[in-house]
């Protein structure tokens, strides 16, 4: 996957496929004028790798020269054509070839045909590598097509998104995701996030990020980010929001294909809950929803202290460790809740009673929002 601007984009025709393509439309033409010399007019700036690569598979006598003629911006077409400029020389008589990128709605090259037309032209007939038939509208057709493609924006081999990707070798469509379902799993230590986790994520094939776990594996690997995470925490200080970001942020990029994401731990603070936002954003993403398990202070007592007697964890055994997470907490963490509350996306759940029946109000909160 490549990111050009705020969008990701997965590989879509190796170097081979368009070579194929770019192959077929020379052999064509070749035969189609074969004893004439067309002229070809690539239009910038998208055309300029097919241009190059189809020239050098034409064996006409034949002149070459460029046009530019923009009607695109961001990644969807603006409809609004600018002028043609570029093309000075006499075409009176000529047979004229269009080299064209990608040809969409038509629109372009409905124009450049008309302005060449208008110059005097014998014949003007266009190749393109690229062709989307679901969208093509004119009632021409496209004499030489490389490659039918769907109705996705692909960028590279020339094509851009806002000016970046035209030097790709390959040609990269952009990633849409499917819609995922991205739950933050909230709550005070002994509210039963882990029991319940394991149940969701079961459920709905989600991927599982707790922070605690992702720390300790980048520990445990000896990642550069886990040695940076350690040197803090060595240090007694809180790893730094940015630190955990990152982590959380390459343990995305692991898993492209999930059907969601479970957060678990994570966001802690409103920093970074404004940067999970901006990082699932960026991949076409969004927190679906913050379920809140809610169960008051005595009862997390009792439930941590009753762990700790088959746990063995040191943090589970202590009261005095206990009403401290659960201060900080209280203090630190539980502010995040009004950041989800504020976008409408928290629902808080009664966590105490039979885990099977957190269970079920769980899933109804989920398919009520999925
Ligand atoms: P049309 O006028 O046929 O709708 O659009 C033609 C122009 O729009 C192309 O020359 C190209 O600049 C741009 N365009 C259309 N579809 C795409 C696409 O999927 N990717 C990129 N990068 N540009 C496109």
């Amino acid at each position: 996957m490549i990111k050009l601007h705020d969008k990701l984009f997965v590989p879509y025709l190796s170097v081979e496929e368009i070579d194929n393509a770019v192959r077929g439309v020379a052999h064509q033409i070749n035969m189609d004028y074969e004893g004439t010399s067309p002229v070809f007019i690539g239009i910038l700036n998208g055309s300029f790798m097919f241009a190059s690569d189809l020239m050098k598979k034409i064996t006409l006598k034949s002149e070459i020269s460029f046009a530019k003629f923009s009607s695109y911006q961001g990644t969807s077409s603006t409809g609004v054509i600018a002028e043609l400029i570029g093309v000075n020389q006499d075409l009176s008589g000529k047979d004229v070839i269009v080299i064209e990128d990608i040809v969409d709605t038509g629109q372009t090259i409905d124009k450049v045909i008309g302005i060449l037309n208008a110059k005097g032209a014998k014949s003007v007939r266009i190749a393109t590598l690229l062709f989307k038939p679901e969208v093509f509208n004119k009632n021409f057709s496209i004499d030489y097509i490389g490659k039918h493609i769907p109705n996705k924006f692909v960028v590279g081999y020339g094509l851009d998104y806002d000016e970046l990707g035209r030097n790709l070798k390959e040609i990269y469509q952009l990633h849409e995701k499917k819609s995922m379902l991205n739950i933050v799993l909230f709550g005070p230590p002994g509210a039963g996030k882990g029991t319940q986790a394991a149940r969701l994520l079961e459920k709905y094939g989600l991927v599982h990020l707790s922070t605690g776990d992702v720390f300790r594996h980048n520990i445990g690997n000896q990642t550069e980010l886990g040695m940076l995470a350690k040197s803090y925490m060595d240090k007694g200080q809180l790893v730094p929001d940015q630190v955990t970001i990152n982590m959380l942020i390459s343990e995305v990029d692991k898993r492209p294909d999930a059907n969601g994401f479970i957060f678990d731990g994570f966001p802690r603070t409103d920093p970074q809950a404004e940067a999970l936002d901006v990082i699932l954003a960026e991949r076409n993403t969004r927190i679906t929803v913050m379920l809140g398990l809610n169960v008051e202070e005595e009862e997390l007592k009792k439930r941590l202290l009753e762990r700790g007697k088959t746990s063995g964890r040191a943090d589970d055994i202590d009261p005095t460790v206990i009403q401290n997470r659960i201060n900080v907490y209280n203090q630190e963490t539980a502010p995040v809740q009004a950041f989800y509350e504020k976008q409408n996306k928290y629902i808080g759940i009664d966590g105490v009673g039979e885990i099977d029946d957190v269970t079920t109000r769980l899933y109804n909160a989920i398919e009520n929002v999925k």
